[in-house]
């Protein structure tokens, strides 16, 4: 049944996840009704604790590779898992996920009419041979490596979404997301930015994988979901706009600088240790940002990395206070 009030219904898959409860806080802060979807595969009912109680929110178990039917205004496709560790642990689930989910969304939107803003990720450049990265590169993917499972699934889910936009007209928008960080990542994800506060906190070895010479660009949560949000109220029926867009931090740092801000602000004692780089993992990474900034009202990243890492150490450290 359409929804005749005036509140926008939203529906956000993997909702219970690090960017999808910061995206449902700021949807429902602005008035939506929010409908999360989510498996809890990667997800915690922790980060979305304090919705569970409003009115505006509505919970619904399910895994994205299986259909749903549901009537809403619009769709935020964010589920997935997204750390190396959790999309390696079941590969061919993370395949499904991406390719089925990808499949099923925009089924679900082709019935309802309804527009989807599609996570993407930075990984569909691979280990990039054009720096920074703009979207009309093709990438460097290995297509039979153990990061295949995601980079794979998630070009094959563009081109499911932007076959659906050209042979339904579905109303798609799809933001390549490079490296976020930021509170209610997950502790144990194995991303380097967790990694590195919480073995700093614990007087643990940083581990650096490889040199530390390979480069990532980090953009801070708040700043990605604003962008999230710009695209998404762009209008199609009055102006053509890019259907793909890059969204992250331009700003580039070394592994080994990270590792470096990490130890200063937390004031840890951790030595840095050095293990083997993983197979295929990106030798540098950078978002040409130039489209999302001339068409999402001049939007850039503001948050510096000192400042959003300050912020992450303070909720790591609030999560291991509540643990002793
Ligand atoms: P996350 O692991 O914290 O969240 C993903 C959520 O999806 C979790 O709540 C998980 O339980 C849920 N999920 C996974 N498989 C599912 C399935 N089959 N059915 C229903 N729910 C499922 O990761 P995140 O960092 O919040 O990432 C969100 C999205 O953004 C992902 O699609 C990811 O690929 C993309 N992305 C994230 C980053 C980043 O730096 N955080 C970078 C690039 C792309
Ligand atoms: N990394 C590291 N130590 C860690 C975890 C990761 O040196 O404990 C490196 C990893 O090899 C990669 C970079 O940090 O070069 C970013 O890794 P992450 O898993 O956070 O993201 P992605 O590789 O998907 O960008």
């Amino acid at each position: 049944m359409r929804n005749y009030n005036k509140t926008k219904r939203t529906l956000v898959t993997g909702g219970s996840g690090f960017l999808g409860s910061h995206l449902i806080d700021r949807l429902i802060a602005n008035g939506n009704d929010v409908v999360c979807l989510d498996n809890f595969f990667t997800g915690t009912k922790a980060n979305i604790d304090h919705l569970l109680d409003s009115k505006k929110f509505e919970l619904l178990r399910h895994d994205i590779t299986q259909p749903v039917f549901i009537e809403v205004d619009e769709i935020y496709n964010l589920a997935s898992p997204a750390s190396p560790i959790h999309y390696q642990y079941d590969p061919i689930h993370t395949l499904k996920t991406n390719v089925m989910g990808a499949m099923n969304i925009a089924g679900l939107a082709r019935r309802i009419k309804a527009p989807i803003f599609h996570a993407s990720t930075s990984e569909v450049y691979g280990d990039p041979l054009v720096h920074p990265q703009t979207e009309d590169y093709w990438g460097n993917v290995n297509p039979v490596g153990i990061r295949s499972c995601y980079d794979e699934g998630k070009r094959c889910a563009e081109t499911i979404l932007f076959d659906h936009h050209r042979q339904y007209a579905i109303d798609i928008r799809i933001g390549r997301i490079f490296n976020t960080y930021g509170p209610r990542m997950h502790p144990n994800d194995g991303r380097v930015v967790s990694n590195f506060i919480m073995q700093a906190l614990n007087g643990e070895n940083i581990t650096i994988f490889g040199s530390g010479n390979q480069t990532r660009s980090f953009c801070y949560v708040d700043d990605l979901i604003e962008g999230f949000l710009r695209f998404m109220s762009l209008d199609s029926q009055n102006h053509n706009f890019p259907r793909v867009m890059n969204l992250g931090n331009p700003v580039e740092f070394s592994i080994m600088e990270l590792a470096e801000m990490v130890i200063d602000l937390t004031g840890s004692q951790s030595k840095i240790i050095f293990n083997p780089l993983p197979s295929d993992d990106p030798k540098q990474r950078k978002p040409d940002i130039s489209i999302a900034h001339a068409n999402l009202q001049n939007w850039s990243p503001k948050v510096q990395l000192r400042e959003g890492i300050l912020k992450t150490i303070n909720y790591f450290d609030q999560l291991l206070i509540k643990a002793a």
